[in-house]
């Protein structure tokens, strides 16, 4: 799964291109960047300065009448690395909350006041250190999703079995797989026979059969019996270290948000100093202006919106739905048009032949075995029924020397000097053939017809059923007050009857993949931000054009690289559950931006008035700070990975 470059220019939906998610986060841009983790050297700060606090407190060793030297020792010591931010900050002209700070604890410092100045130290030290232990969680959710996979493993060589780490198998080994074991690699199943639960993958909820030449992945469960496994694929080359790779990736592919959260924190900090000089020019009273300072906090913004975004794409992923950066989770937020594909996406691609009509002369088994022959090389939904059938009645099928596709109609190929063409009506007509005498009511299924070097002969009645769970999901998009919209190859009759079956707001139908993306291009120039959930490759191209391309997990590998968002599985609720999720991670981002608004102006404004001391200031500031970062923080994915996650602790909901 990489991550394409989008081929429209991002700013057509009013994105500015510095907003290009190809900008990694630069360091130190956050006016408050809190990468302190729980080291001994930070708690030893923290404890050096709990302890000055004591110290200077009940006056303990002051031999000078007006400076506390443990006092000035412990902030200087403590207060080292907000310090040394501060000017390099102010080295590169950057306004920030350690530079503002600092500079509050100078002004304490300067006036004789040593316990604040300690006490507001240990609450900024404490705060930064909660915080960073809250993003380092987030990151971890994400980072420590490759060592799911088993670390030994029971390998076969030369009769013999032995248990060795993971990085010493190689491709082509053999693998031993016991019940109740995750399977540690990508391979092929040649001895044995077992179900396995592969919702950490595929998303599927129920266990699937495998024998022996069925392919399993890492990641997945092995629950009954033993299994031989020989090895194509290991570590970040299985499927599963791909999806873990596009999760990590997603941090790369920032969301416009976070550089306006990263300019409001820089504001804020702006806010706090001209207020303050202004309250000490009206006051005169360096206190309050110390406390104006010190009330006004930021990194509820400037660290809580990555640390949403971080905690929205990590559930996500555990919920099974794949979104390969923060700005894709944004347009999802944003998005008031969903578009959907209909075979494949809608509808369960389980298709099936109903009725084979043939023209006067020609045997079903001709038509038949034509049909086989052109689509024995395609992976459309149609093929495979097409395929199905003709193993039935015992047909042979063969392989065309020479197979074009054409996407949104059918296809034509050339076996034995015999040319064939499967496909829709235009496509027949293109060719010259009149197909009216094999039309009838298309109620039912889609009629595809067969021709054999220019002569039709006949025509197969394919029907496909939705899928259970589409109604609902229609449904859901509905109340979120998303317009629906069907786009289709079909035909109008098969269209508006899906259509009306889910509920779908309104139906285009005889579209070629091209004319799909004039649509998406169409809502698009309405000012409409559209989702396009699609499946085949005949989808790509208007994945790629709408503002945020959905992926079907049983798609195809065009469709799924061509995706911003990638469905593990084919749960079409899934779609929904993550728009709810976005919504909801925009619902914080701006909660913790209002909220950081209104306890900063009303804070300052309090403090201008004299009404806070610098003490219960830093109170205010790092008790807000905390409570918004913890408001990010929810949805951060409390246990493991994906599903099942049996030996990992939490089950399926
Ligand atoms: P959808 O947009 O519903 O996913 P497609 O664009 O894949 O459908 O296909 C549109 C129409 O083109 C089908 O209804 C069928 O008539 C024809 N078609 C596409 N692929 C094939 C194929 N492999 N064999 C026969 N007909 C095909
Ligand atoms: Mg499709």
């Amino acid at each position: 799964m990489t991550v394409p470059e989008k081929n429209h220019a991002m700013d057509a939906a009013g994105r500015p291109p510095e907003a290009h998610p190809k900008e990694h986060a630069a360091p130190g841009s956050v006016p408050c960047d809190h990468e302190l983790h729980l080291e001994p050297l930070e708690l030893a700060r923290i404890a050096l300065v709990a302890a000055a606090i004591v110290l200077v407190w009940l006056r303990v060793w002051e031999p000078l009448e007006k400076i506390s030297l443990i006092g000035l020792a412990a902030a200087l010591i403590g207060g080292w690395p907000i310090f040394k931010e501060a000017l390099s900050n102010l080295l590169a002209r950057r306004m920030t909350m350690q530079l503002s700070m600092t500079i509050a604890l100078a002004a304490a410092l300067a006036i004789g006041q040593f316990l604040t100045a300690l006490v507001i130290l240990f609450f900024v030290l404490a705060a930064e250190m909660i915080e960073g232990l809250t993003v380092g969680r987030g990151r971890q959710a994400i980072g420590r999703l490759m060592e799911l996979l088993p670390r030994r493993a029971e390998v076969r060589r030369q009769d013999a079995g032995r248990e060795v780490a993971v990085d010493e198998i190689q491709i082509g080994d053999v693998v031993l797989v016991r019940p109740g074991g995750r399977i540690p690699i990508d391979g092929v199943v040649v001895a044995g026979g077992s179900a396995v639960d592969q919702s950490a993958i595929t998303g599927e909820s129920m266990p699937v059969e495998k024998v022996v030449g069925a392919a399993v992945y890492a990641g997945t469960v092995n629950q009954s019996g033993v299994l031989e496994v020989r090895v194509t694929g290991i570590g970040p080359d299985t499927a599963f270290g791909k999806i873990v790779h596009a999760v990590e990736e997603a941090e790369k592919y920032r969301a416009k948000i976070q550089k306006t959260a990263d300019r409001l924190a820089g504001y804020l900090v702006y806010f706090a100093i001209g207020c303050a000089l202004l309250t000490l020019l009206v006051t005169h009273n360096i206190v309050s202006t110390i406390s104006v300072v010190i009330v006004a906090g930021a990194c509820g913004v400037a660290a809580g919106t990555p640390l949403a975004i971080l905690g929205a794409i990590g559930r996500a992923a555990r919920q099974g739905a794949i979104i390969k950066g923060g700005i894709y989770l944004e347009t999802l937020w944003r998005v008031n048009t969903v578009v959907l594909d209909k075979t494949g996406t809608l509808t369960l691609g389980q298709t099936r032949v109903m009725a084979v009509e043939t023209v006067r002369g020609v045997s079903e088994q001709q038509l038949l075995e034509a049909a086989a022959i052109a689509e024995a090389r395609s992976e459309h939904p149609l093929a495979r029924a097409i395929l199905e059938k003709a193993r039935e009645s015992g047909t042979p099928i063969r392989v065309p020397e020479q197979f074009h596709y054409t996407p949104g109609r059918g296809i034509t190929c050339v076996h034995q000097s015999q040319s064939i063409t499967v496909g829709n009506a235009q496509l027949m007509s293109e060719q010259g053939l009149d197909v009216s005498s094999l039309e009838r009511d298309e109620n039912t299924g889609t009629l595809t017809y067969v021709s054999q070097n220019g002569k039709l002969l006949g025509a197969l009645l394919i029907e496909d059923v939705s899928r259970p769970e589409a109604a609902a999901a229609v449904a859901a998009l509905h109340r979120q007050h998303i317009q629906t919209v069907l786009l289709t190859g079909d035909t109008q009759a098969v269209g508006r009857r899906i259509g009306r079956e889910l509920g779908i707001s309104s139906v285009y139908a005889q579209l070629l993949p091209d004319q799909k993306v004039q649509h998406v291009r169409r809502l698009r120039g309405m000012g409409s931000c559209v989702a396009m959930v699609g499946d085949g490759i005949n989808d790509a191209p208007a994945l790629m054009e709408a503002d945020v391309g959905v992926a079907m997990g049983s798609g195809t590998d065009v469709a799924r690289e061509s995706a911003d968002v990638v469905l593990l599985g084919n749960d079409l609720v899934k779609f929904t559950q993550t728009m709810r999720l976005a919504r909801q991670c925009r619902r914080i981002i701006m909660f913790n931006f209002i909220g950081t608004l209104t306890v900063d102006s009303i804070g300052v404004a309090l403090a201008a008035m004299g009404f806070l001391n610098p003490l219960l200031a830093a109170l205010i500031h790092v008790g807000s700070e905390t409570a918004f970062i913890f408001n990010s923080a929810r949805l951060l994915p409390g246990g493991h990975f994906v599903g099942n996650g049996r030996p990992n602790g939490e089950g399926k909901p």
